[in-house]
């Protein structure tokens, strides 16, 4: 189990996927029980597949629950939203968050009805980003175009 305590403990014993918590002690049979997840996205898949050396080894392991790893057959993972924020458009958030890391820049995330539904997107977004992709660091950038808000993140 040494495994799952570093893991664990690398992930705040959160979900990578869900965002919600763990149960480390629960069976890692049970859906909600611990299990550790390849963290697969396109460009780590395509590098992966171009490159000589095999293997996972470069693929950051996460801590997720059972029922949410994406494990067998590689699965692209779904980050949900958050559903009590009102956006249009949302845009999916793994992906996004790849570019983000990899090329850095500007990424449109949605559309909010309101000044106040984009701020507190883009709080959620950049809180939700600090424990996905731990070293990226975000700030916001709304606008407003159209009679709506569109939420962007820049590096
Ligand atoms: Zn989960």
């Amino acid at each position: 189990m040494a495994r799952f305590e570093d893991i664990g403990e690398q992930d705040s014993w959160r979900c990578w996927i869900c965002d919600e918590p763990v149960d480390a002690t629960m069976s890692v049979n049970d859906d909600r029980g611990p299990s550790v997840d390849a963290r697969m996205t396109d460009r780590k898949a395509k590098k992966k597949g171009k490159g000589k050396s095999s293997g996972s080894a470069d693929l950051p392991e996460r801590l997720a629950h059972r029922g949410c790893n994406t494990g067998k057959g590689n699965v692209e993972a779904v980050v949900p939203w958050n559903a009590d924020l009102f956006v249009i458009d949302p845009v999916p958030i793994v992906q996004t968050v790849d570019r983000l890391a990899n090329k850095g820049g500007r990424e449109i995330f949605c559309r909010c009805p309101s000044p106040q539904d984009a701020d507190d997107t883009a709080a959620w977004l950049i809180d939700r980003i600090s424990r996905l992709e731990p070293g990226l660091t975000l700030s916001s950038d709304i606008q407003e175009g159209g009679g709506q808000y569109l939420v962007a993140l820049r590096t």
